[in-house]
């Protein structure tokens, strides 16, 4: 492999033996169902569905048929807000059979933020569960009522009839032969490059940013990354991490029909429990997550005596591994061949993959070696490269690259350079070998078990609190998410709030995952001598006071 070789610079490039594919999404399912048609396909057990890949093809070719039938085009957006089920998943395909641009919405947004993604897509149509949890998306879409211009289709995954929405079964009832026939022509006329996907992550601007990925992008990189777990058709992957993330519906679902092999989805969110039945009742041989979610699997009380011996490999990614849980996930789970990913949504996601056979330190304190056919290069602050071993950020290129920020030029600059490097704001280090270390980040994401959380938009936000003259959002460490989010306010002259105001405040409006775990009053912040607030040392002086255990809170 590239990359390997000695190299006093940080730069690598993958190879492999396998060429890119050339193909749309519609294309790669259809593949699999002439090699695979009887094969296990989508398992959604909470919803009892089983289906083989010709039955969900099926499936899909009905629900496209249904929404050409609506009068959807290729290229116009279709918004997608809904927790995992089997209704996601030939929305998917569905979708990108008909040149439809999916747009995945988080199903923890609320009200406001799923205004600002629809109206910044111009999203023609919107998809969307009943309910899940304290989510009622039928309410929240209803109270969006004249304010979201472009919206004319709304389709409600749900066995009851919903007044003023469409159901997905319904849409799909609408196929005909005559439907179908049309389907094939557009689909002719689709090209692999054709943006097909958008999937909005967190802005330090305050905004989401919509990343926009073509077939070409994601059917490839799904590829590259069940093969390197070395998928067969024989392999049944257990999807616990959400669709609306490139984590599931990428290297998820496109990673296994790109192998012919089974997606079985335990439930409509991560619950260790059913993570466990899944794996046991269904053989599976693979299992995705990030850390957190194997903590808890592993910590889970009816851990002992459940036979997890069909497991094999899998993908743990989104934040480094601790080495126990590695060393667990692999003795008592039996995932010897689990590998690690590193990589974000605007590149597809994964640029860095461990081997199945690559040992135990590496896989810990490495994110492994680069993936086919994509550049690395690590950069110092002036943009010169660096010499292997020497820190800086890391700067991706080649075919995972987004085509852009949805509508936003100016982002899309700033992230993606003139020679196509996209700026990741990841610092890492490339030893001599190849293997890459992320240590850390250049701006300040925060990461709440595995969601990120850009303190800048939760700052925006509070600022509407009329109590709030000024606030700052930074993360402290977590044992349990990795990091929780912590906001230090400055309140107006005059005003008087309480912390439970602030958090009730934040409730409802934004998802519950960027609520401010801890909050504190303060006066001022430290600063720079040329006035630049120091996150770090607030972050400092919090961690110290959350660990002496007389002052802990919450
Ligand atoms: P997302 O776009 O939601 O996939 O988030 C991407 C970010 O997650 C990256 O820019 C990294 O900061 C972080 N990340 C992803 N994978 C890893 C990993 N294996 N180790 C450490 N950080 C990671």
């Amino acid at each position: 492999m590239a990359g390997m070789e000695a190299n006093a610079e940080s730069y690598v490039c993958g190879v492999s033996d396998a060429p890119l594919v050339y193909q749309t999404i519609g294309e790669t399912l259809d593949e699999a169902v002439r090699r695979h048609p009887d094969r296990p396909a989508l398992i959604v057990r909470r919803q009892n569905v089983r289906l083989t890949y010709a039955e969900l093809a099926a499936a899909v070719e009905d629900f496209a048929a249904g929404l050409l039938a609506l009068g959807l085009k290729p290229g116009e957006r279709i918004g997608i807000w809904s927790p995992n089920n089997a209704e996601w998943v030939i929305a998917q395909f569905a979708t990108a059979r008909l040149g439809l641009i999916l747009v995945n919405i988080n199903p923890a947004y609320r009200a406001a933020e799923l205004e600002y993604v629809l109206n910044k897509v111009e999203a023609r149509a919107l998809i969307l569960a009943r309910h899940f949890k304290t989510s009622d998306y039928v309410a929240m879409a209803r109270a969006l009522d004249g304010e979201l211009p472009h919206l004319e289709e709304k389709i409600v995954i749900s066995d009851e009839t919903v007044e003023g929405f469409r159901r997905f079964s319904d849409v799909a009832a609408a196929a005909t032969p005559a439907l179908r026939a049309d389907l094939r022509d557009i689909a002719a006329r689709l090209s692999p490059d054709d943006p097909i996907n958008i999937q909005f992550t967190s802005g330090t601007t305050g905004f989401p940013k919509g990343a926009t990925l073509t077939h070409h992008n994601i059917v490839n990189n799904g590829r590259f990354v069940a093969a390197r777990q070395r998928f067969t058709e024989e392999d049944r992957l257990c999807i616990p991490v959400p669709l609306y993330h490139c984590f599931g519906m990428v290297m998820g679902v496109l990673g296994c029909v790109t192998h012919g092999a089974a997606m079985v989805f335990p439930d409509e969110a991560f619950e260790p429990q059913s993570v466990l039945d899944a794996v046991e009742a269904e053989r599976c041989t693979a299992l995705y997550g990030v850390p957190t979610m194997f903590i808890a699997e592993l910590d889970h009380p009816s851990f002992k005596g459940r036979d997890l011996s069909s497991l094999r490999t899998g993908v743990m990614a989104g934040a480094p591994c601790p080495v126990e849980v590695m060393r667990r996930v692999i003795a008592d789970m039996h995932m010897r061949e689990v590998t690690i990913c590193y990589g974000m949504t605007e590149t597809s996601p994964v640029s860095f993959q461990s081997m199945p056979d690559d040992d135990l330190e590496k896989r810990v304190s490495t994110v492994g070696r680069i993936h086919p056919f994509v550049e690395v290069k690590i950069v110092d602050a002036e943009g010169k490269i660096a010499p292997r071993g020497a820190q800086g950020e890391l700067l991706t290129r080649g075919y995972s690259v987004m085509r852009g920020y949805w509508g936003d030029p100016d982002k899309t600059r700033e992230a993606v350079d003139e020679a196509g490097w996209m700026h990741t704001g990841d610092l890492a280090v490339l030893d001599g070998e190849g293997y890459c270390r992320i240590t850390g980040r250049v701006k300040d994401m925060i990461i709440r078990g595995g969601e990120n959380v850009y303190p800048r938009e939760i700052e925006e936000f509070l600022y509407k609190h009329p109590a709030v003259q000024d606030v700052q959002v930074f993360g402290v460490p977590d044992a349990k998410y990795g990091e929780e989010i912590c906001a230090w306010i400055r309140v107006r002259a005059g005003a008087a709030v309480v912390e439970d105001e602030i958090r009730a405040f934040c409730k409802d409006r934004i998802a519950h995952y960027k609520v401010p775990r801890y909050i504190r009053f303060v006066d001022d912040y430290p600063m720079t001598v040329t006035g630049k607030v120091q996150k770090f040392v607030m972050r400092e002086a919090m961690t110290k006071e959350l660990s002496a255990p007389a002052t802990r809170a919450g």
